[in-house]
């Protein structure tokens, strides 16, 4: 599924061209809320539309989360700890990578940082204009393998899905695999959702921020960082 707004006349052509079906589907609730959405619907088979659509109309995540091929450990995790409507509990650490990061073991693998996919999280309104467009700007490129968020970065199941995912992109747009790779496995000062720095190189004390990527910057970041408050992430 994708936002109307990322269709274009290409992006059609592409579709029909490789045999999918394009529809757009004017919902009138979206997880059990009133709300009226569109939202495109990109299959194969007309039947796995409808289903998808009715699934997000009645709130039925189990079933959309098999539809788009998430594994059950993944999908059962994020219903059991994310009820609809309170996915962002409040508070400065973030809800959903902490919860996540809380049933992940060191080392992780770069193959399921999904710390650059802010899809599932809702955006707290704590982030100034600069920050917000920071997120907008990282949401733009796909950089991760995985488009679900895991059980733990050591999620097998997960792990098997992206290095699959990993090497059709590699297959096809070897430039861009090799890109994403890269970010994935820069270090990353994190301190909740939407907060986090990033790092150039792993010696992170000689180590430029890379501003593209990352929310807090500059002379915030390391004071942050001296403070202890966050965390230091490393992925191999
Ligand atoms: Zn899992």
């Amino acid at each position: 599924m994708v936002q109307e707004s990322a269709l274009n006349k290409e992006f059609g052509r592409q579709c029909e061209k490789n045999g999918l079906l394009v529809e757009i589907r004017d919902l009138k609730r979206l997880y059990g809320e009133e709300i009226r959405v569109k939202i495109a619907y990109i299959s194969k088979e007309k039947e796995l539309i409808e289903n998808a659509a009715r699934a997000e109309e009645t709130g039925d995540r189990k079933k959309i989360a098999s539809l788009l091929g998430y594994p059950a450990c993944c999908s059962d995790f994020f219903i059991k700890y994310f009820p609809l409507h309170d996915q962002q509990p409040s508070g400065e650490e973030g809800g959903i990578t902490k919860k996540v990061l809380s049933f992940s073991k060191k080392p992780y693998p770069h193959e399921l940082n999904f710390f650059f996919n802010f899809d599932s999280r809702l955006k707290p309104s704590k982030l100034n204009a600069e920050q917000i467009k920071i997120v907008e700007n990282i949401s733009q490129y796909c950089l991760y393998f995985i488009n679900h968020v895991p059980c733990s970065l050591n999620c097998k199941a997960s792990l098997k899905k992206a290095r699959a995912m990993a090497g059709v992109i590699k297959e096809r747009e070897p430039g861009f695999a090799e890109t994403v790779s890269s970010v994935l496995k820069k270090p990353i000062f994190y301190l909740d959702d939407f907060l986090i720095s990033v790092f150039e190189h792993s010696k992170v004390e000689n180590s430029r921020i890379v501003p593209e990527l990352s929310t807090i910057t500059g002379k915030n970041a390391l004071k942050k960082l001296k403070s202890g408050k966050g965390r230091l992430l490393r992925f191999k």
